[in-house]
C-alpha cells in the first residue's frame, strides 16, 4: 500500500487584553493579561488545528469552528485543546497518522520555558501521540511590531502527516 506524506502549516494571531486567562497549549499561564477571542483564544492550539486542516486540504479553523452564525454560538467560549481533539479526531479517522508536529509562539513575555513540557504533554494527549513527536519553542519578536508592544501573540504550526493509502482526497 503507498504511504503518502502530508504536511500543513498554520498560522493564528491573538490579541493580548487585560482581565481575560492566557490560556496556550492548552496550559493556564499566570499572567496580567490574557488571549482575546470567541473561543479561549488558545492562539497555539488554533495554530496546531489549522495545520492539520492544512495538510489534509479540509479548509481551516473558521470553517470547522465558525464564531459566527448559528453554530457560533457553540463555540463561544471553547476549550480549544477540546477543538485540536476533534478536528484530529475526524482527521485520524481518515486513515491519517501524525509524524511530528513543531510550533513557536513568538511573544515577549512571560518566559514559556517552565510551561513548554506540560504543553507538549496536552498536545500530544489530544492528538493520541507521545510528547517526543511534538514539538512547541518560544521565541520574542525583539520588541519588534504589535508582538513586541505586547499588543499581541502569534503562534506557528507545520505537521507531517502520513496516509496508509494515497487516494488523492
Ligand atoms: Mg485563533
Amino acid at each position: 500500500m503507498l504511504k503518502a506524506l502530508r504536511i500543513g502549516q498554520g498560522i493564528d494571531v491573538h490579541r493580548l487584553v487585560s482581565g481575560r486567562p492566557f490560556i496556550l497549549g492548552g496550559v493556564t499561564i499566570p499572567s496580567s493579561t490574557g488571549l482575546l477571542g470567541h473561543s479561549d483564544a488558545d492562539v497555539l492550539c488554533h495554530a496546531v488545528i489549522d495545520a492539520l486542516l492544512g495538510a489534509v486540504g479540509a479548509g481551516d479553523i473558521g470553517g470547522m469552528f465558525p464564531d459566527v452564525g448559528p453554530e457560533g454560538e457553540r463555540w463561544r467560549g471553547a476549550d480549544s485543546l477540546q477543538m485540536l481533539r476533534l478536528a484530529w479526531g475526524d482527521i485520524a479517522a481518515r486513515g491519517f497518522t501524525l509524524i511530528n508536529l513543531d510550533a513557536t509562539v513568538l511573544l515577549e513575555q512571560p518566559k514559556l520555558k517552565p510551561y513548554i513540557s506540560a504543553m507538549r504533554k496536552a498536545l500530544a494527549s489530544a492528538l493520541g501521540t507521545e510528547m517526543g513527536r511534538v514539538s512547541v519553542k518560544a521565541g520574542t519578536n525583539e520588541r519588534l511590531g504589535f508582538i513586541g508592544r505586547e499588543e499581541g501573540v502569534l503562534a506557528s504550526a507545520v505537521v507531517l502527516l502520513s496516509q496508509a493509502a494515497d487516494d488523492g482526497t
